[in-house]
């Protein structure tokens, strides 16, 4: 029953919280990031990115 539950979890649970897919940090919708577990747009993500350490993203 696990394994069924670990599938529903997969790409169902993303419509489920569909709403996720707005920039935490703005609520903007386009240019989303959703890497590292966080869902930014471009310019927020460049913001934190580079506040986490990100250098590269310059
Ligand atoms: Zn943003």
């Amino acid at each position: 029953m696990s394994e069924s539950e670990e599938l529903d979890t997969g790409e169902h649970a993303a419509k489920r919280t569909g709403q996720m897919e707005e920039c935490q940090r703005c609520g903007r919708k386009q240019g989303l990031v959703g890497k590292y577990d966080i869902w930014l747009c471009r310019q927020c993500f460049r913001e934190i990115a580079r506040d986490m350490g990100f250098k590269k993203y310059r």
